[in-house]
């Protein structure tokens, strides 16, 4: 684990999270909180999804917003539709814009996307599932990824940096951001969950008791990327529970299906 992902209070009463690792080399790796915004109940305040029913319009002005926050320009920003697959998308010249202020022109089923244009930011969106950002500082590309459990247990994470270009004899050049996502306090999983985290190398992310299985997913992708070859210090992962944190958090379970999203935030900054 590196020095931390850490809260940082913006214009227009935001509060991001942000890596210090990613930013020392020139690079932006920041998670929403619900704080600032202009989305109503239940998606107070700073919704990042179009897949909800929130306002669009709303939805646009909340990504602008903290776009804006973090220097990028809201037109050149991309973002995708996820299914919990593994399909990864590189944002080239020709893509970049696509879907990030207008839902209709996200990648469509896509989990993972990279870009080597700096100011270029990706978008994704999350209320529970794990986003991971990995960067490489000597090509100076960037991506994202977003894992459930089953994209987790597909090994998206691990397969965008392996589409990144990822070599054990230049390590020390990825490095990882792993932002909020449910704990293992409130992520209790049935059997052919547990089974198949398990069976994708999640054994240690995986606690039982009572008969009852929680699975600690932030955990398993810091683990199947140290697995890979990442050097566990340039690893930041946030340590709290989106579901525990409802001021801070829109959480899928907690809040059952009703809510709003959350957003990660990657580019290479200009
Ligand atoms: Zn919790």
């Amino acid at each position: 684990m590196g020095a931390g992902l850490r809260i940082r209070s913006k214009d227009g009463g935001l509060a991001l999270i942000e890596s210090s690792i990613f930013e020392e080399e020139g690079f932006i790796a920041a998670f929403t909180t619900r704080m600032g915004g202009w989305s109503p109940r239940p998606f107070d305040g700073l919704n990042m999804g179009f897949g909800v029913p929130d306002d669009p319009a709303n939805v646009r002005m909340n990504r602008t917003a903290a776009l804006k926050a973090l220097g990028l320009d809201p037109s050149a920003a991309a973002a995708m539709r996820q299914v919990h697959g593994d399909r990864i998308v590189e944002v080239t010249e020709a893509l970049k814009g696509c879907g990030g202020l207008e839902y209709g022109k996200s990648f469509p089923s896509t989990d993972g996307m990279y870009t080597a244009i700096a100011g270029v930011a990706l978008i994704s969106t999350f209320a529970d599932c794990v986003p991971v950002v990995v960067a490489d500082r000597a090509a100076r590309k960037i991506g994202l990824a977003h894992a459930g459990w089953r994209g987790t247990v597909l090994d998206v994470a691990v397969k965008l940096a392996l589409r990144m270009g990822f070599d054990k004899g230049r390590a020390g050049d990825f490095m990882a951001a792993i932002g909020p996502c449910v704990g293992p306090c409130c992520y209790e999983v049935g059997d052919d969950v547990a089974l198949a985290l398990a069976g994708a190398g999640g054994a240690a992310a995986l606690t039982a008791e009572g008969g009852k299985s929680r699975a600690d997913l932030g955990l398993m992708n810091e683990l199947r990327l140290i697995g890979l070859g990442f050097a566990p210090d340039r690893i930041e992962r946030y340590e709290g529970c989106t579901s525990c944190e409802e001021g801070l958090f829109f959480s899928h379970r907690r809040d059952r299906g009703r809510t709003g999203r959350s957003a990660a935030i990657a580019a290479i900054a200009v």
